[in-house]
């Protein structure tokens, strides 16, 4: 029989079993090993045997970025020193670096989930897998190179950009996979294609970790390069790091390991659960996670669970891409609005470019307006704009459920930055 790293569930109530074991587990383990923990258990009334069902869950203290700031620099410790044998770090864009401790368990475990990601990606040990992404404190890098080793597959740590060696690579060695951000994706598909290179090249799948990829790129980077498939690999330090997904070959979502984490989608104002289907911010409790567990992590991150059965027959439920950031979310009209539904819904429309802004004004009668505006595509007839317009505000309507004005400007009178445009304008109080 061949090696597989997927359990052998065979139903979502065995996977329930599990994580109720595993949150029984969980809940004493950082009760009885972090002080911090303690005293938020205890303050929610919840004992180190306050774990009957998983309905239980709802009763736990949530759990946030700022808890790992102030424990800094090793936030919610949960095992002796002794027993920590690595450490990772957040970037640090937001405050203090997140520092993470991980036992030799939680690597292993990390390991083994990871390599799912390959075996759901379909790569066989014949595959050679170019890791182009960052090595350092943070988990990418050594998360990617672990989990392919741990697979079988031959790992090329490449790291990331040098465009000169990444061409030369995948020349030489016939690299059939390559991990990167989508970004460098499009930069190494437009480079194989300046220096003409695809024919020399030997390779079939991308797998894109860490930043938002939109459908735009995505389309062109697969033209240009005539790639079988691209895969978006979700992973934030917190929760180990990247690998505790992956969306199968049908891609209709990124399939998640439910057998190490619980994943909850709340409404980021009421933090009740929002109904299935429905956009919220993802938050995760750890099943397993020795060094430091995470009991409701609020990860500021939204998406989505997507409802029924993939057609890949996996045991695994799914969750949509990252839609964007809780803390971007706009309230208009009792609805609440996330900037990365309205890219969403751009993203789906032809003859308009990828910049657009949102617009929030109130009228003296105390109502509020939405105006989005959104540039016309480059070599786009002007005399297209009614229609576009009409179609546009349609599909806000059907997909968001309000209504919005939209304004065709220009290609390229929007502001571009480098860095993360500012799109939201609210000018109400
Ligand atoms: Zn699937």
């Amino acid at each position: 029989m061949t090696q597989t790293f997927m359990p052998s569930f065979k139903s979502m109530d065995e996977i329930y079993d599990v994580q109720l074991e595993g949150l029984k587990w969980t809940v004493k383990h950082a009760y009885n090993g972090s002080p911090v923990y303690r005293k938020k258990l205890d303050e929610a009334g919840v004992g180190p045997d306050g774990i009957k069902s998983l309905d239980d869950l709802k009763k736990l203290p949530f759990t946030t970025a700022q808890d790992l700031q102030e424990g800094y620099p090793f936030p919610l410790l949960s095992v002796p020193f002794e027993k920590v044998v690595r450490i990772h770090a957040s970037s640090g864009t937001t405050g203090k670096r997140k520092v993470l401790c991980y036992t030799q368990k939680d690597i292993e475990d990390w390991a083994h989930f990871f390599a799912r990601c390959y075996e759901m990606a379909e790569l066989t040990k014949e595959d050679r897998v170019q890791i182009a992404v960052g090595y350092g404190v943070w988990t990418a890098g050594v998360g990617f190179q672990l989990a392919c080793e741990k697979f079988g597959a031959m790992a090329i740590p490449a790291g990331p950009g040098n465009l000169d060696m990444q061409c030369q690579f995948l020349v030489d060695f016939q690299s059939t996979v390559m991990c990167c951000t989508a970004s460098m994706g499009l930069l190494m598909a437009e480079e194989i294609n300046r220096r003409g290179l695809r024919d020399k090249i030997n390779l079939k799948k991308m797998i894109f970790g860490s930043e938002r990829s939109s459908d735009a790129m995505r389309k062109r980077i697969k033209e240009l390069l005539g790639l079988e498939h691209m895969f978006d690999i979700p992973g934030m330090t917190e929760l180990y790091g990247p690998g505790t997904g992956l969306d199968c070959v049908h891609h209709t979502g990124i399939h998640y390991w439910a057998d190490y984490y619980i994943l909850e989608i709340l409404d980021p104002e009421t933090l009740e659960e929002v109904p299935e289907g429905q956009t919220g911010e993802m938050v995760v409790t750890t099943l397993c996670k020795e060094a430091v567990p995470l009991i409701r992590y609020r990860t500021r991150d939204l998406s989505r669970l997507v409802p029924g059965q993939c057609p890949c027959g996996s045991i695994f439920p799914r969750h949509d891409r990252i839609l964007g950031r809780s803390d971007d979310m706009i309230i208009f009209r009792a609805v609440n609005i996330y900037p990365g539904q309205i890219d969403h819904v751009l993203s789906g429309i032809e003859g308009i470019g990828s910049e657009y802004q949102i617009i929030l004004d109130r009228a003296p009668d105390g109502k509020d307006y939405m105006t989005v505006k959104v540039e016309r595509d480059q070599g786009v007839e002007s005399s297209r704009d009614k229609k576009l317009q009409e179609k546009i505000a349609a599909e806000i309507k059907k997909q968001i459920m309000v209504s919005a004005n939209v304004e065709i400007v220009d290609y390229g009178s929007l502001p571009r930055s480098e860095r993360k445009s500012k799109r939201v304008f609210d000018n109400r109080e």
